[in-house]
């Protein structure tokens, strides 16, 4: 090798890299023509405007409409209840009973019964929901699971003599209740569940049972404390074969007694468990079911789609256990357009906080003057205007959601209930996985005041976050849409 030669040492990037380097940097150096741009679009920044003059009354009553009113009571009745306000410091045991006295007042002070809503106005049972997690997620789950959960699941896959019997109870929250479906082996998998309801024609009974640990309910709602009945799902056992040799009919429901009316002490054969403390939402009882030879009367199978008769043959206006297995869960999906409505309705208190917060918040600024609004870094805005413009975005499409889920409620028409279907699980996980990045994005947002409890990011975070799990999990729902 010559000695003028050079090698190239493959460490350093090449001249002709720098210099494409430099060039791209220069660009940002060379200064651009002004915008032209209509003297309407010059920003004005957030510290030196002029108060923007809303008509707040105006702007409520389009984005909330005719259930303005039921919401607004609700917010009354919560305002003149101190006593009924969930402190920022409470133990999981005053949580539980503070979250069971909030529905009771409601229901029974406050005259807000809104079970009748679940099926006859559906838009004005999710703007009473909406209203109510608003005051505490836990309660608004407490109430879905009563009244959607447990109230829905006897409404929509009962028959009259279920309406007749539990509509007052429920209604009046004398039959507080539990949807028991999820068991310790099988969640997402729920046709892989395996507590059994075999019917005994003998006695004209289903006897439920929980054949090994991994079979016991888990997370049910209200079951831990509170709950004095579950539709608990169970595969529906005949003593003898049908015509084609099977006698497991599929996943039913059915309505289980688990406490006593009078001295809620938990029914012979009935073990109850408590899930113990969790990340959030601990204003709700969840808890473990397993059942002993558990003995229920035919009635309390919710016979909609699947009927067992006296002398134990089994009838069904549709012809295979996945068709009904498909009709159960369809008449399920009132749960989840409710999430995604509530889901928002979280977004919405984040946002509204953030933004308020980063416009009265002032920080650095030009030498010997004022500081500048927060909201007037670029930075800022890109976290917070986007995600203000989604919350609109969100509301419309899950109000959508709820106009299309009630037109179904209706029609039952068969196009529309897939439409729904697909709808509803994708927007819940879309909107519900928006959310909870949102409430940390939020956070972020209000600096180190955003981090004091009583700022409430931490909690909407903590008790948000099952959002993408329960109701069907996100990746999971994704993937049926
Ligand atoms: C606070 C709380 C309250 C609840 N309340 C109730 C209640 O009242 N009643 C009730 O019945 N249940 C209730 N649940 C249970 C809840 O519905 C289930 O947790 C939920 O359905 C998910 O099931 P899993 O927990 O078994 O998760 P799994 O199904 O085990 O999922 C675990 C992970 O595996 C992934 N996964 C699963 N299947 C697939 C797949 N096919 N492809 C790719 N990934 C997959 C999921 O995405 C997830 O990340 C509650 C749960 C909690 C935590």
């Amino acid at each position: 090798m010559e000695p003028s030669q050079t090698v190239e040492d493959e460490s350093q990037p090449s001249i002709a890299t720098v210099t494409r380097r430099i060039q791209r940097l220069s660009l940002h150096l060379i200064p651009l023509p002004p915008l032209q741009c209509s003297p309407h679009l010059d920003m004005l920044t957030c510290a030196k405007a002029n108060k923007q003059e809303v008509d707040v009354a105006s702007l409520s009553s389009y984005m909330r409409g005719k259930h303005r009113e039921i919401q607004e009571r609700i917010f009354d009745f919560f305002n003149s209840r101190p006593d009924l306000q969930t402190p920022t410091e409470i133990s999981m045991k005053e949580h539980r009973e503070l979250c069971l006295r909030q529905l009771l007042g409601l229901v029974r002070e406050g005259k807000i019964k809104p079970f009748r809503y679940v099926v006859e106005d559906p838009a004005k049972y999710f703007a009473i929901s909406e209203a109510v997690g608003s005051i505490d997620i836990s309660l608004g789950i407490k109430f879905g699971v009563q009244y959607s959960l447990w109230g829905g699941s006897v409404l929509n896959l009962g028959t009259k003599k279920h309406r007749d019997k539990y509509f007052d109870g429920i209604d009046n929250l004398d039959y507080l209740g539990c949807f028991a479906m999820t068991e310790l082996h099988h969640g997402s998998n729920v046709q892989g569940l395996q507590t059994v309801a075999t019917f005994d024609p003998i006695t004209d009974e289903f006897i439920i049972d929980t054949p090994n640990d991994g079979a016991i309910k888990w997370w049910i709602g209200n079951a831990a404390v509170h709950g004095k009945f579950a539709t608990v799902f169970a595969r529906l056992v005949l003593p003898t074969h049908d015509s084609k040799g099977v006698s497991d009919m599929g996943v039913h429901a059915f309505i289980v007694p688990i406490r006593d009316l009078k001295t809620h002490q938990p029914l012979p054969g009935i073990e109850i468990n408590d899930c113990g403390h969790k990340i959030g939402l601990n204003g709700v009882d969840n808890g473990a079911l397993r059942f002993r030879s558990v003995r229920i009367p035919r009635d309390n199978l919710l016979n909609r789609f699947g009927d067992v008769t006296r002398d134990g043959k089994y009838t069904s206006s549709l012809p295979t256990i996945n068709k009904r297995f498909a009709a159960t869960l369809g008449e399920l999906v009132g749960g989840r357009v409710g999430l995604a409505h509530s889901s928002v309705g979280i977004l919405k208190i984040a946002v509204t906080i953030a933004v308020r917060y980063s416009l009265l918040r002032q920080q650095f600024g030009p030498p010997k003057q004022p500081e500048v609004s927060i909201l007037d870094y670029q930075s800022q805005q890109h976290k917070l205007m986007p995600m203000l413009a989604s919350t609109y975005a969100f509301h419309f499409a899950t109000q959508y959601l709820v106009e299309k889920y009630s037109e179904m409620k209706k029609t039952h028409d068969e196009q529309l209930v897939g439409d729904v279907h697909a709808l509803s699980a994708g927007l819940k996980s879309y909107v519900t996985s928006f959310t909870a990045k949102s409430l940390s994005t939020c956070r972020e947002a209000c600096g180190g005041h955003g981090y004091a409890a009583v700022n409430r990011f931490g909690t909407l975070r903590n008790d948000h976050d099952i959002f993408q799990t329960f109701e069907g999990d996100n990746t999971v729902l994704l993937q049926q849409v």
